[in-house]
């Protein structure tokens, strides 16, 4: 029996517009996956697939000739997408599908809906509405999604050791479906049986490309509270391949009766509360500041020591986890420009907020911070924010309030200073200018020394002082300007 739709899933004009296009060619369309298990939990889906029992990028071609929009066509995969009003659409012949062991590159032959929905990877992305005529909306479910997404189910439509084995990303998008969907109201999990499998087909991984891997990543690190995917990852043995020093972060070492914090699950905690924060504030999300959450104390286990009568201890774990970040990106493929370097930069310099907490703090040193993060100091101290992860509630209320105070010496010290987007009004260009001198070694000593008493606070962050200063530095090396400076 065909449930049909009446809750306006199909309301938008392009399907009906490609309902009658697909009738006028004699084809069966059908919207599948992802529109479809998003309609029903209400989340708003801006991407909407097409199959098509045919030639997908005849189908697109027929829809964009009659809403007169652009169509870009991908003959090698025998697909075509279209963009009309809010919504992409992409359309894709239906497929059967089988694979070769040492790729995820499917052999591909024509086939019928049944079949396409066979190659999919879950229950709850493999439903379909039907575009056909005779039974418009009509759901075609053959494997139970709306049954597990009600459940909150991840279930594979075949046997999981096939579905796992043909294509291992598979195991990943488990995952991350289980992490993104899952709301407060509603918790996703992934059947006992995907579950073994995913243990037995840990080897599969090594197929899989470092591009895709840092995708899946990425998308889990975008939802609203990603540390699930990363938990689960980890009791699955699959961290351990993608990203073995975050793996390394797990467990407790005791001597002398003392153990250290869990920095795995603390390092989970930051990352949710920066998703939380970042909410709370209605900014982001930040990819970028979530890596850097999930890096922040990446240098622990490398700096771990016990120190007897003192405990155990991770002097200058911000040092060498800052350094450890551009492997780590290299390793999976991630940007290795400014991206890297903000998160580089937040782990750097992920502690030195709370060393300013104290009352005698100077205004130098909140300047010194201030240069060091540059734009980037309100994300660095929402970092800080959320590296407060103590079960003592009164503990967590001062150690906010701390950051508060260090917040406001820091907006006092910028009226005055502006040191926030820090440019050193003495350029290179201008000293050889002056000086009518080639680039040398002398250039950079004067622009420290006017950078180094701006932030001490020796003189004012402008420019009139910082010229002078200039000249002085330069006649005490022995420079004398040339042309119409020549009388300073
Ligand atoms: P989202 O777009 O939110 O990531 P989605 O379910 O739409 O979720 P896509 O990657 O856009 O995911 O893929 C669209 C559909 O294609 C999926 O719903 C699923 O049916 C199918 N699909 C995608 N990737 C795979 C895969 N690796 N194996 C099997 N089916 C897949
Ligand atoms: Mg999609």
């Amino acid at each position: 029996m065909s449930v049909t739709i009446t809750e306006g899933f199909l309301d938008h004009k392009v399907f009906s517009i490609v309902s009658d296009c697909a009738d006028r060619m004699g084809v069966r369309a059908f919207v599948i996956g992802g529109y479809v298990r998003d309609c029903f939990l209400g989340r708003p889906c801006k991407d909407v697939d097409i199959v098509v029992e045919g030639s997908g990028i005849e189908l697109a071609l027929c829809v964009a000739k009659a809403v007169h929009a652009k169509v870009s066509v991908y003959k090698n995969f025998g697909t075509a997408m279209l963009r009309y009003k809010d919504l992409e659409v992409e359309f894709v012949g239906a497929r059967k599908e089988s694979y070769h062991r040492d790729s995820r590159k499917p052999i591909v032959e024509d086939g019928t809906l049944e079949d396409d929905q066979l190659r999919r990877d879950f229950t709850i992305n493999a439903m379909a509405f039907s575009l056909c005529k005779e039974d418009y909306g009509a759901l075609v479910d053959p494997f139970g999604g709306i049954r597990d997404l009600a459940a909150g189910i991840i279930r594979t439509p075949l046997d999981p050791d096939t579905t796992y084995s043909d294509d291992p990303l598979r195991m990943l998008r488990a995952i991350r479906f289980a992490t993104t969907l899952s709301t407060p109201q509603r918790h996703f999990t992934i059947v006992e049986e995907s579950l073994d499998s995913i243990r037995r087909q840990l080897g599969r991984l090594s197929i899989l490309s470092k591009e895709r891997i840092a995708e899946e990543f990425n998308k889990i690190l975008l939802c609203s509270k990603p540390s699930p995917a990363f938990v689960l990852m980890e009791e699955l043995g699959m961290l351990h391949v993608f990203l073995p020093d975050l793996a390394q972060l797990k467990g407790v070492e005791t001597q002398e009766g003392k153990g250290h914090k869990e920095n795995f699950s603390h390092t989970m905690m930051v990352l949710d509360n920066v998703c939380a924060l970042e909410e709370e504030a209605g900014v982001g999300p930040n990819l970028w500041l979530r890596w850097a959450a999930l890096l922040h104390d990446i240098g622990k286990p490398r700096t771990k020591k016990f120190e007897p009568g003192t405990g155990w201890t991770f002097h200058g774990h911000e040092y060498i986890g800052a350094k450890m970040v551009p492997h780590i990106f290299a390793s999976l493929k991630l940007p290795l420009n400014e991206k890297m370097k903000y998160v580089r930069k937040l782990v750097l310099l992920h502690l030195r907020p709370i060393a300013l907490v104290t009352d005698e703090v100077t205004d130098s040193a909140v300047r010194r911070l201030l240069f060091d993060a540059g734009s980037d100091i309100d994300d660095l101290m929402l970092l800080c924010h959320a590296d407060i992860t103590s079960k003592n509630p009164r503990k967590v209320e001062r150690l906010h309030e701390n950051f508060k105070r260090v917040e406001q010496k820091m907006a006092l010290v910028e009226e005055k200073d502006r040191i926030r987007n820090f440019k050193n009004p003495i350029t290179g260009d201008y000293i050889m200018e002056v000086f009518g001198i080639p680039p040398s070694r002398e250039i950079a000593l004067i622009k420290d020394a006017v950078k180094e008493a701006i932030l001490e606070g020796e003189i004012p962050n402008e420019w009139d002082a910082a010229r002078e200063l200039m000249l002085r530095k330069a006649a005490e090396m022995g420079l004398k300007p040339i042309g119409p400076d020549a009388s300073c």
